[in-house]
């Protein structure tokens, strides 16, 4: 096991670890949070919530435990440049191209799509979409917005863009989960290509846990398929 799991963080229980298929390699679905910058902290609380185990991510090694990562909102340029200098970058795009499942939300968004707009610095080029940093403008630099829940079930999706990036064109593909608009111009604001998730908004600063439900599904799935075939995870970038 890692060492930096959060002190006093929940097991998880033998219910949850049933629902969410108990396959993970220490018997439970370990959800790796990058936690260079951002807010890490409020995803750990909501992963916990649906009942994943969390390991912060800090180092390529605590990278090789875990059944799928976000990366947080925060600065991009910032985590960017830290995944860099923590020797993270590449390993990450290796086993974001192996399967590892990966979410990024608003920053992390940015840093997960093929082409950006305005970042003076190498995102991980993994999603093929093109995305623009700060691109709701000054004035609305921030909102919050009730969105229809397009692929989720249940109601709508209360959902927090913080200087948020927009979503800009997708290719085929990379399945639109969410779109934010009147009916002309509803444009993406959560997407899936295969076991890698982006979200212009922060799911992790309200009580909704469909998302992280769903990331976490997709952690199980991996993690089922890694014991099968252990291989998968320890060659990262062996495709
Ligand atoms: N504007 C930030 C950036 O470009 C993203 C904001 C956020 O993550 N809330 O990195």
């Amino acid at each position: 096991m890692v060492s930096d799991t959060h002190a006093g963080m929940e097991p998880v229980t033998e219910l949850t670890a049933h629902r969410m298929g108990d396959v993970g390699r220490s018997g439970s679905v370990v959800v790796g949070v990058l936690a260079l910058q951002g807010d890490f902290a409020e995803h750990a609380v909501a992963l916990r919530r649906v009942g994943a185990e969390v390991h912060e991510v800090r180092t390529a090694e605590h990278l090789s435990r875990v059944d799928g990562l976000i990366i947080p909102g925060g600065e991009s340029t910032t985590i960017a440049r830290l995944m860099i200098a923590y020797e993270l970058r590449e390993p990450i795009i290796e086993r974001g191209r192996a399967g590892l499942p990966i979410w990024g939300t608003c920053a992390g968004a940015i840093l997960l799509a093929e082409e950006i707009v305005t970042l003076d610095r190498p995102g991980l080029h993994l999603v093929p979409m093109t995305v623009e940093r700060n691109a709701f403008g000054r004035q609305i630099d921030s909102f919050e917005a009730d969105v229809a829940p397009g692929e989720l079930e249940g109601g709508p999706l209360h959902a927090i863009f913080i200087r948020a990036p927009r979503i800009r064109t997708v290719a085929d593909g990379v399945d639109v989960l969410l779109r934010l608009g009147p009916e002309q111009e509803r444009e993406p604001v959560a997407v899936q290509y295969g076991s890698l998730m982006a979200t212009t908004f922060h799911p992790e600063l309200t009580e909704d846990g469909r998302l992280h439900e769903r990331f976490v599904g997709l952690c199980a799935e991996y993690a089922a398929r890694v014991a099968l075939q252990p291989g998968l995870a320890a060659a990262g970038g062996s495709g």
